[in-house]
């Protein structure tokens, strides 16, 4: 422990790290085979156990959910190294902790099957590394595959490997900004490439090769002649990826340089942002948390990496964007599966602290004194949840322990959400897939040790509009006020905007409205209307008025109504998504007492609603992508299982070894689609799914879904229609 303390305070001895894979490419078994090499584990256990994977369930399915913290010791070139590694799930279900991890991480190893090659979630991971200003290398997995399966001879492994190399660089060309294009892609030459085996432990790269002398004929040669084991011995995997790792990665103080422009938008040029840009353990304490779990000793542990200062046990500490301070309780290290306590951890590392509750994922924070600072970029979740089951306890009485247990489960993975219904107390709780939803059930019975039922997915829809429609008078349920609003469609170029965080509710007006002038086309004074951005479903609020009395003081009121308005549309009380809701007029009453949030709130919701049931309403789907892998005898049976299920074949492309079919599903045609698939091609098939768009549904099926999510919610079996929100004029 004094060596790591020690280490710590030398931040080119650290690397923040991590790994990153498409599902089944072996990210686990690399975790594993680090693990094992780093002395943290004996190898007879390291045989056994996938370490980083403790929680049961994920032993179970073989596959890592939670990111897992961990810090390895390394010797190399006669230093000693610290790395803090990361694992990161696999499944695209689980992107959300993906993203959370990137933000702690500067470097990341992706681990790609030589056999399947880059495949759509190594594409996502990829681009959510970029979009970090994560530094990649790769280590190419499996290569027995290719002596033992396809038996290919030395010179088709090379060019495997180089197609691979070839498709990796192709992603980062695409993805990273223009000044890392050239300076991140990867090359075989320089060793920023590993090839080999999680499985039985071995690991080389070119460089290593040509000074040992190796050839790929020399490792057909070990798999013929069972002769893995020396090899394993001669290039030890974890050897070979710590010191690619270490060699090609950057240490905290040189990534927080080009890092903090991108993720902290505060002054560089003050104290704290040379602070954040230096990694220095002398400046003011600032931790950007990534991930928040229960302990059910202790209580909530909050995991961050530290960019800038050296937090201690019994430092107070500051979370941006509320009011909250705390005194730090502990702070640890993490050691395998657990948690070391440690007096103090320094910028540039990874701590686990104790004592602040309110703290969540992608929170930032602070030392008081320095609690006016903005906070980091807010983190982004690709995909959303959009599958939803209801949770009801066999006997009525757990429900109070059951929501209890749901909201710590929220708490931990903020791509969860939960709702209860106000009116028939329906448990609702929405994941970003089916797997998602099965494990947070699976933990809500560990940890309750209750009696549910879990419904059938549901899948959850949204509400938009297809045309601009004309202004309509909201009145409040007493009469006295009027709003005139109209609403439209918001343009994709503006939603992608809300969506990547460019474009938020709390930036500065001017810049925001220069953005949406520069780069959607927005006329400037509408821009500089903006009263309310929904982040979360898309649609902004825009006041047009001029020269109305009163109208400042009831401003939240009408904000608050919009997203009152949002968060449950007309036609099915599903989330409206993309709709531009502009107020062009108001009549209001002068005595406070009748211009309450009672009164606007509703007013606002009439003319909002009425507007949208006159501009084409639809119900948006979501959608996923589905990629597949088969061989080419295969093409027909899985292309007609998808458009089966309403999907679409986006691309059918064939490399030597298999054929790769893309297409385009809805989420509510997915359910029984793992079932289909296999016994269409005899089994011989893999593929992933992920959230691709949300798509407008059908026509034909429009007034049959919207019946259906209606009845489901105990709402009249009709069609809304203008009159329900105005009075007929
Ligand atoms: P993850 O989903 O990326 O974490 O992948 P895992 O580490 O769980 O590995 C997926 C599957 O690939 C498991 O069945 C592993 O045993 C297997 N696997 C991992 N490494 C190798 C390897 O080097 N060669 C072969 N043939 N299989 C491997």
């Amino acid at each position: 422990m004094e060596d790591v303390m020690e280490i710590m305070r030398h931040p080119d001895q650290v690397r923040n790290v991590g790994t990153l894979a498409h599902v089944d490419h072996g990210k686990t078994t690399t975790s594993d085979s680090l693990l094992m090499g780093a002395g943290l584990l004996s190898p007879k256990v390291a045989g056994k156990a996938l370490a980083l994977d403790y929680v049961e369930i994920e032993q179970l399915r073989q596959m890592t959910v939670k990111a897992a913290n961990i810090s390895l010791y390394f010797e190399y070139g006669g230093k000693p190294y610290l790395i803090n590694f990361i694992d990161t799930p696999g499944h695209v279900d689980f992107t959300g902790h993906v993203t959370r991890s990137l933000r702690v991480m500067d470097g990341a190893l992706v681990v790609v099957d030589s056999v399947e090659g880059v495949m759509t979630q190594t594409e996502t991971v990829v681009r959510q590394a970029m979009e970090e200003l994560v530094r990649p290398v790769l280590f190419i997995n499996k290569i027995d595959r290719l002596i033992k399966e396809l038996r290919l001879s030395p010179n088709e492994i090379m060019q495997r490997i180089v197609s691979i190399v070839k498709d990796f660089n192709g992603l980062i060309d695409m993805y990273a900004p223009p000044e890392f294009k050239d300076k991140w892609k990867i090359s075989v030459d320089k060793g920023q490439v590993a090839l080999g085996s999680a499985l039985a432990k071995w690991g080389i790269t070119i460089p290593m090769a040509a000074k040992a002398g190796i050839k790929f004929s020399n490792i057909i040669d070990a798999y013929e002649k069972d002769a893995v084991g020396e090899l394993a011995q001669e290039f030890p995997l974890h050897v070979t990826l710590l010191t690619m790792l270490i060699e090609h990665t950057p240490p905290p103080n040189v990534a927080q340089r080009y890092r903090i422009p991108k993720i902290w938008k505060g002054d560089l040029n003050s104290d704290i942002g040379k602070a954040l840009l230096e990694a220095d353990p002398n400046g003011p304490t600032v931790i950007a948390v990534s991930k928040v779990n229960k302990d059910p000793h202790a209580g909530l542990i909050a995991t961050g990496r530290v960019f800038s200062g050296t937090i201690h046990e019994g430092d107070e500490l500051f979370v941006l964007g509320t009011k909250v301070q705390k005194r730090i309780l502990q702070t640890y290290l993490y050691m395998g599966p657990n948690r070391v306590i440690v007096p103090a951890v320094s910028a540039g590392n990874i701590v686990a602290l104790l004592g602040i509750d309110e703290a969540r994922a992608g929170d930032t924070i602070v030392a008081p004194q320095i609690r006016e600072i903005p906070p980091f970029e807010k983190l982004r979740y690709i995909s959303e949840p959009v599958v939803t089951v209801a949770i009801e306890p066999k006997n009525p009485n757990d429900l109070a322990k059951i929501v209890e247990a749901l909201r710590d489960l929220v708490i931990e993975d903020p791509t969860l959400s939960l709702k209860i219904d106000e009116e028939t107390g329906q448990v609702l709780l929405s994941g970003v897939g089916t797997l998602h939803l099965e494990i947070a059930t699976w933990m809500l019975k560990e940890r309750t040790k209750l009696d549910f039922v879990v419904s059938q997915p549901l899948v959850r829809f949204r509400e938009t509009v297809r045309v601009k429609s004309q202004v309509f008078e909201g009145k409040s349920p007493n009469k006295h006020n009027k709003l005139y609003i109209s609403v439209e469609p918001l343009d994709e170029t503006t939603i992608g905007l809300v969506q990547m965080g460019d474009v938020t509710e709390d930036m500065d007006a001017k810049e925001r409205a220069r953005i949406l002038r520069d780069k959607a086309g927005w006329d400037a004074d509408e821009a500089r209307g903006i009263w309310a951005i929904d982040e979360t479903y898309v649609n902004i609020l825009i006041d047009k008025t001029s020269g109305i009395q009163h109208l400042r003081e009831i401003k939240d009121y009408i904000v608050q109504g919009f997203r009152w308005s949002t968060g449950a549309g007309p036609l099915a009380q599903e989330p409206v998504r993309g709709v531009k809701v502009v107020l062009h007029d108001a009549t209001i009453h002068e005595d406070p007492a009748h211009r309450g949030p009672a009164q606007i709130m509703p007013a606002a919701k009439n003319a909002m609603f009425a507007a949208m049931i006159s501009a084409k309403p639809t119900l948006l789907e979501p959608l996923l992508l589905l990629e597949a892998k088969t061989t080419s005898e295969n093409i027909g049976p899985v292309t007609s299982v998808i458009t089966r299920h309403r999907g679409r074949i986006i691309d059918v492309s064939q490399s030597e070894y298999m054929v790769t079919v893309k297409g385009e599903i809805p989420v509510i045609e997915s359910f029984n689609l793992s079932d289909e698939l296999r016994s269409a091609a005899s089994g011989r098939v893999f593929w992933s799914l992920q959230f691709s768009r949300w798509a407008p549904v059908p026509e034909s099926i429009l007034t049959d879904l919207v019946m259906k999510v209606r009845e489901r919610k105990g709402l009249p079996k009709e069609m809304p229609k203008v009159e329900d929100y105005i009075n007929a004029l």
